[in-house]
């Protein structure tokens, strides 16, 4: 590149501090700067790229770049687009009508027909290309269908909606339900991007990324700009291999930069406006800051950096001096490429660049417009009126801080939690609606769009919803155990024990709110019995990440969340007013050493309020939480000694006379977005008033420890290793001796039993060994 002269302008730009939080930016380039690190094996795709791109444009006259015409140019491609809705159930749950109105402002753009937009182009760009009869705005020509066929031939109008924990963290892990990137564009929408894309209101992987991974082949997009600003339609350039205008960067108004489009005037870019701002300001419109008396000059050495190779088929003599592009005296700000949230227009040389790439091999693009793919995913064809897909979430009702209420199940009592139940219903026009709810609902039928409903009986909710498309397309029904309502009898704690017995649990309800692998269930692995309760957390991914397909890494346990809900307590008593905790064993390892990467959390909360407000009690997170260390297998406790006493002072403010607690486990991820943690077991639940808190010791390290602890009868006194004979005490509080033995120790476990009978009165005891290698105390509480 050649300057005929250079402006300098001052670079003294005002920094606000950013008051106003400025729109979000494309982040594109931030994306595959990092991909692109840790992918070294794209290099040999964007070169192919590259090559692909020159043959293809080689009818273009690079000498005399704009006075030709693409001879192909008036030939439409058509291209299947595929949307999925990643959401939650909030906002992001974007209607199919946007949609429709969303490919409807794309193909505008791309087949020039975006006459309001384009009525406010300045003068500059609103004739020809001087010295030429070709309109500076281009014309793609390039069309997006919604197809009718989904990829296994089912009727389709080319949405999918899925429910993810992950519609909060938009990433690679997040593109659930692609549909085969050579036959389709993939959209996915999300609510709020992971942190890796924080800036970005959407991104795209570009060609040789896409080439290396298909299946991240896509674009990310904020729901809220789904159809805005023709967001989409600049990252369906990228998606072309179109650059923003100042280069591959994501960070305008730095440095005067170029695309390699010959047509588009070298730019800083533009900072987006001010959140609710139009960037269609004077400053961006009139922009010359790059442009004045600039001229791009073809030389050898230049095309071979821009081209990395010249294409065999041309000759340099088509590069000589004579091969320049003399450029506007000002910038294109009104380019989809820019962010000026001003956007109209691409060029021409942008649009002839994004059909050379849709022709390109590299990722399969020039499979997408191909004869036999719009036949089979039935991209022409007209639609059919399709039935509708029930569905209904549950309303969000704000609570305690950091009381995020789930959206599809929810847990309440009898009679004093009032319940909202939202339509959900999708792929056609609704024109009716039917519930049904079962448990001496209020309302056991509806047919409103929203119904608040309460009920008489505990248990789970069967509810049905039945709906009813428009123009005779049918109905489709939906039925679900969507709620749970709590018995407002409470247990007396007072000798009461949870060994977590199936039978005994039919009221612990268990959610798993996204219906996946990580959840809470009965297991086998009890501490004394065969059964406990077991946040199934072991992601088998993780133990052969490296041989797995690249599809089934997508997804992570980051963010996920599931509840264990407890019967309600009564904890009013007098006998709980000074001391009171809540007990239970618990067995659970990691799978990293690294205290940074144990992500796993256990959140206990408790509700005084019937579950209309819910305040945290504890947390247990890293070692606290993975007393029993460090284990790469699918981890379960072998015994006893593989459990330890968590106990949880409980407050004043959560003794009521009808007081749930909730197990709320949140299951993390490593760097690599797979499963950090493992199993995690619970059993042996009671509450006490007495002054317990002291975890067992374990016997791996300490050599000793008692169980079970705290006990309501026997315990047992193990001790491994050692040799010739251990002499055992067990005294009370009050330091008097109330059992006393003498065992011989095998070298192995010892197991030596301390009687009921002498640790028959509640309260804490001490139990020493005193052995030829070793002396220890352990704390044994009886209640
Ligand atoms: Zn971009």
């Amino acid at each position: 590149m050649t300057r005929k002269s250079i402006l300098f302008v001052s670079a003294l730009t005002c920094l606000s501090g950013g008051l106003v939080r400025a729109q979000q930016v494309c982040g594109t380039d931030e994306f595959y700067r990092k991909y692109r690190a840790e992918h070294p094996e794209v290099a040999v795709y964007e070169k192919q790229l590259q090559r692909e791109l020159l043959q293809n444009m080689k009818q273009l006259n690079l000498q005399k770049f704009a006075r030709t015409t693409n001879e192909n140019e008036d030939i439409v491609y058509d291209v299947p687009i595929v949307f999925h809705i990643i959401h939650d159930y909030g906002a992001e749950y974007v209607n199919d009508t946007l949609i429709y109105a969303t490919v409807q402002g794309i193909n505008e753009v791309y087949s020039k027909t975006n006459l309001a937009q384009m009525a406010g182009v300045i003068p500059t760009f609103a004739g020809v290309i001087p010295g030429t009869t070709k309109d500076y705005i281009g014309k793609a020509n390039i069309q997006f269908h919604l197809p009718t066929k989904d990829p296994n031939g089912n009727p389709t109008h080319g949405i999918t909606r899925r429910r993810s924990y992950l519609a909060s963290n938009g990433d690679e892990n997040s593109k659930f339900d692609q549909w085969a990137p050579d036959s389709y564009a993939n959209i996915w929408i999300v609510a709020r991007m992971s942190a890796n894309h924080d800036r970005a209101a959407a991104y795209t992987v570009p060609i040789p990324g896409a080439a290396a991974n298909p299946y991240i082949d896509g674009i990310n997009c904020l729901y809220d700009y789904t159809n805005r600003d023709n967001t989409l339609s600049h990252e369906l350039g990228h998606y072309l291999s179109l650059d923003h205008p100042w280069g591959n960067t994501n960070n305008p108004d730095i440095a005067c930069g170029d695309d390699g489009v010959d047509d588009t005037p070298p730019t800083k870019g533009h900072n987006p406006p001010p959140a609710g701002q139009s960037g269609c300001t004077p400053a961006n419109l009139y922009d010359t800051v790059c442009t004045q008396g600039y001229f791009k000059k073809y030389s050898y050495d230049q095309m071979i950096t821009l081209y990395g190779e010249i294409y065999p088929g041309l000759s340099f003599n088509q590069y000589d001096s004579t091969s320049f592009i003399d450029y506007p005296d000002t910038t294109n700000s009104q380019n989809v490429m820019d962010y000026t949230y001003c956007s109209k227009m691409f060029t021409y040389g942008q649009t002839q660049k994004m059909r050379a790439a849709l022709i390109s091999t590299v990722a399969n693009r020039n499979h997408l417009f191909a004869d036999g793919n719009l036949v089979a995913t039935g991209a022409l064809e007209s639609w059919t009126d399709l039935p509708p897909v029930a569905d209904f979430s549950l309303g969000r009702i704000s609570g305690s801080i950091g009381d995020k209420v789930p959206a599809d199940k929810v847990f309440g009592c009898v009679n004093s939690y009032t319940f909202t139940f939202i339509d959900r219903s999708w792929n056609d026009t609704i024109a009716g609606l039917s519930w049904t709810f079962s448990n001496g609902a209020a309302n056991a039928t509806a047919s409103s769009k929203t119904v608040t409903n309460t009920f008489s009986e505990p248990g789970w909710v069967d509810v049905t919803l039945t709906a009813t498309g428009n123009n005779g397309s049918g109905s489709n029904t939906i039925e679900r155990k969507a709620v749970y309502v709590a018995d407002l009898t409470a247990i007396n704690p007072d000798g009461y024990l949870q060994e977590f017995n199936p039978a005994d649990i039919g009221n612990w309800p268990m959610f798993n709110y996204y219906n996946n692998n990580f959840k809470w269930s009965v297991s086998k692995h009890g501490m004394y019995d065969t059964t406990a309760i077991c946040y199934n957390n072991f992601d088998p991914r993780a133990n052969n990440a490296y041989t797995l397909a690249t599809s089934e890494l997508l997804g992570t346990p980051a963010g996920d969340y599931d509840d264990m809900f407890t019967p309600a307590f009564d904890l009013s008593g007098s006998q709980y007013a000074a001391n009171c905790n809540l007990n239970f064993m618990s067995s659970s390892t990691s799978r990293t050493t690294v205290p940074a990467d144990m992500r796993d959390s256990l959140e206990i909360w408790y509700s005084t309020d019937c579950a209309n407000s819910w305040k945290l009690l504890t947390i247990l997170s890293k070692g606290a939480l993975h007393v029993q260390g460090i284990s790469e297998v699918n981890y379960s406790p072998a015994w006893p000694a593989d459990w330890t006493l968590q106990s949880i002072n409980i407050p004043a403010g959560a003794k009521s006379n009808k007081t749930f607690f909730r197990f709320r486990y949140k299951p993390g991820a490593g760097a690599n977005g797979l499963g950090s943690g493992n199993n995690f077991y619970m059993d042996r639940l009671h509450i006490n008033n007495m002054p317990t808190g002291v975890n067992s010791a374990m016997l791996e390290t300490a050599g000793v420890t008692v169980a079970p602890n705290p006990t309501k009868g026997n315990a047992n006194l193990y001790v491994k290793g050692g040799s010739g004979r251990a002499e055992i005490q067990v005294a009370d509080i009050a330091g008097k001796v109330v059992y006393r033995t003498q065992q011989a120790l095998n070298g192995n476990v010892t197991v030596i039993d301390i009687p009921a009978a002498s640790i028959a009165v509640k309260g804490m005891y001490l139990v020493q060994v005193i052995s030829n290698q070793q002396t220890r105390t352990e704390k044994l509480v009886v209640y």
